[in-house]
């Protein structure tokens, strides 16, 4: 089969393997669509966490079941999935806790297992969920996505009736804003630095913060009267903490969903007299359910956010366009089975 591996930082490679076999607990997938993610390109430019190269790479795709491990029940072939690239151990004491999401030695797509830009992925199956008609494989790709957006707004206690502040227009803050919306929050605020982007957050009022002068008072301008209940900082700048402190209100929470850069400097004082708290996102917590019903709400209309689909032939092109077109690029995904991802 075909698959994309990461040979050395900077170096994806189209490279022929053989077809895996599923093991008893594992589903052989035909990928039909899978798309590139952040965390792919800060891969291949600086392999952050260390991964042992050369992977096969990609870890948000969905497919056809071609086939079932032995012990496998509740799925067949040719049965349409989503799936997530996420495998507790199901054994550590993270997992026995309860917290598998947290697991300290688990498989992830793209990591430590072979991940989804190939012809072909095995996938466990408590993993997979098979997905309603009108959901599009390419749509699908978006599960795990969608699971730690809800991840996010359940750390920031959204609930009906609340508003939030969310800063950073890639598409895990549009998913958020969509979601979030779908939710009945009061109020969702969206900043961000491309008027493409945050053309794209569903009911969110949208603040385009480049051009400001000051940033801080344009956020300031559309909170409301004491402040955020809530705010999410989905980009690496220590700014959206700086802005998130100052703009909740007393008992407000942060939620930092994107990894700062080094030491942060971050004023202190506001959390000590304003009795915030400060709580991070980062996998999801048994929200796989929940993401595959949102992925077929017609109102949310999670398919618009993926902006290009693209033959797995021309994936240089499709990573360039990731990387470099914010834009006019949400999701780009590879499409490796056009008759089952329309
Ligand atoms: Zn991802
Ligand atoms: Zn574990």
């Amino acid at each position: 089969m075909k698959a994309l591996s990461l040979q050395s930082i900077g170096h994806l490679e189209l490279v022929d393997l053989p077809k895996p076999r599923p093991a008893a607990d594992q589903l052989l997938i035909r990928t039909a669509a899978a798309t590139i993610c952040t965390s792919d390109l800060n891969d291949i430019r600086e392999n952050p966490f260390g991964i042992q190269l050369p992977v096969v790479m990609g870890h948000e795709a969905a497919g056809v079941v071609a086939d079932v491990g032995k012990s496998v029940q509740g799925f067949k072939v040719d049965d349409r999935v989503a799936t997530h690239p996420v495998h507790p151990c199901q054994k550590c004491e993270q997992c026995r806790a309860g917290r598998a999401h947290l697991c300290t030695n688990m498989g992830h797509f793209g990591l430590n297992m072979q991940g989804t830009f190939a012809e072909y992925y095995l996938v466990r199956a408590d993993r997979a969920r098979r997905l309603a008609d009108s959901v599009d494989l390419a749509t699908a790709t978006l599960a795990e996505p969608v699971c730690v957006c809800l991840q996010a707004l359940a750390q920031a206690k959204a609930a009906a009736g609340s508003n939030l502040l969310i800063i950073g227009d890639g598409p895990f803050s549009l998913i958020m804003a969509r979601s979030a919306a779908g939710m009945g929050l009061s109020q969702v605020v969206l900043a961000g630095r491309h008027d493409f982007r945050l053309s794209r957050a569903g009911g969110a009022t949208t603040l385009n913060l480049r051009n400001a002068p000051d940033p801080l008072s344009l956020l300031s301008s559309s909170s409301p009267a004491g402040g955020f209940d809530a705010v999410i900082a989905t980009v690496g700048a220590i700014e959206a903490v700086q802005w998130g402190l100052e703009l909740l209100r007393p008992k407000g929470r942060l939620v930092l969903f994107a990894a700062m850069p080094g030491q942060s400097p971050v004023d202190l004082f506001r959390v000590h007299v304003k009795e915030l708290e400060i709580v991070g996102a980062c996998n999801d917590e048994d929200r796989f359910d929940h993401a595959v019903r949102l992925l077929a709400d017609e109102q949310l209309k999670l398919h618009e956010l993926i902006t290009h689909r693209l033959p797995w032939q021309q994936y240089e092109q499709a990573f360039s366009l990731a990387a470099n077109r914010h834009d006019a690029a949400l999701k780009v995904t590879l499409i490796w089975d056009n008759e089952a991802a329309r």
